[in-house]
């Protein structure tokens, strides 16, 4: 029986939880080549990504070239978006229990390397800028969409970080609503404002830098650290010293410092975890925040070596195995190169 076509991705209100839930039917038929480990070493013969496939893409809404013409990195259009232009629902449902909005929005791919097999921290530093400038341009894009409560920006690496293509690649999307992680961060760091009248990032981050035994690397823009209270083992920061509040707003000038640290800091984590899977994530406060004297964005890397287990599940709470204070250690003894 031939399978109705998926309806637009909505957004479900979990009453329990005051949370929405993203509902995206159509993401079940998203190619994967990366369904397990042995799969991950499939060569790039049917990769959209890869040089000569463009046409597998829907043509880029922005590119950079190198100095033989060829595009270095590009952004489409994600084909099987998390947000879309749909129309609402408009249907009526049968208890106010029920509540359902339509997921509009922008979603792409950024393709950042033409090298199927590459991670973000192979390219050398100058290439690696040339990606975060794409990253700013189209976080820039689609911030201008009336929509955007929130904008967006990660990267998985790997099938335990929830990747389904091998190729270097990273995603930027609007969300209509601000999203529960989002919002929550948010109103943390405004309460510390009105009570302390500072930053909570930017305090976090001077504590850190005192403290030092869990700072990674220092430069005299960017702090790389392992948290506190990491989430998970090894995982690292690369924040901004002085507050910046989102990615659009990063200045030109600190695009290299961010692309050096960012590379130092990937390759020191790729050695510490094993060469494990990883995310990377863009923190930083929902749209109609970006003016407010705290708003202060930052990186954060997450090495990823399985699911949430039922203790996470059960509890909402995270579990780590290393200290951050051994990790850094680990990370500053650990040869970058
Ligand atoms: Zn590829």
């Amino acid at each position: 029986m031939p399978t109705p076509p998926a309806p637009d991705p909505s957004l479900r209100w979990d009453a329990l939880t005051a949370r929405w839930c993203l509902l995206a039917a159509h993401r079940r038929d998203t190619p994967r080549d990366m369904t397990s480990r042995l799969d991950a070493l499939r060569d790039a013969s049917h990769c959209p990504f890869c040089p000569g496939h463009e046409r597998q893409t829907d043509p880029s809404t922005e590119e950079r070239l190198g100095p033989d013409g060829r595009w270095v990195a590009r952004a489409v259009t994600n084909r099987f978006p998390m947000m879309a232009d749909g129309a609402p629902t408009g249907r009526t449902l049968p208890h106010e229990v029920f509540r359902e909005r339509a997921a509009v929005g922008a979603h792409e791919v950024i393709v950042e390397t033409r090298e199927h097999d590459a991670d973000l921290s192979d390219l050398d530093a100058g290439a690696l800028a040339v990606v975060l400038d794409l990253h700013r341009s189209r976080h820039r894009a689609l911030a201008q969409r009336p929509d955007a409560a929130a904008v967006l920006l990660f990267k998985n690496r790997g099938p335990r970080s929830g990747a389904s293509l091998r190729h270097p690649h990273s995603q930027v999307l609007t969300c209509p609503v601000v999203p529960p992680g989002v919002r929550r961060r948010d109103a943390v760091a405004a309460r510390h404002h009105r009570r302390r009248g500072s930053s909570l990032v930017q305090w976090l981050v001077e504590a850190e830098v005192e403290a030092g035994e869990r700072v990674v690397a220092l430069d005299p823009h960017f702090v790389a650290l392992c948290p506190w209270a990491s989430a998970r083992s090894h995982e690292a920061w690369i924040v901004p010293r002085a507050p910046i509040p989102h990615l659009g707003a990063t200045p030109d000038a600190l695009l290299p410092p961010l692309a050096a640290m960012l590379r130092d800091t990937l390759r020191r984590v790729r050695r510490v975890s094993g060469d494990a899977d990883y995310n990377i994530l863009l923190r930083q406060p929902a749209r109609a925040r970006w003016e407010e004297p705290w708003a202060h964005w930052f990186l954060e890397i997450q090495v990823r070596r399985g699911g949430d287990a039922g203790f996470e599940l059960s509890s909402g709470m995270s579990c780590t195995v290393f200290s951050p204070e051994e990790s850094a250690a680990l990370m500053r003894s650990a040869d970058a190169l």
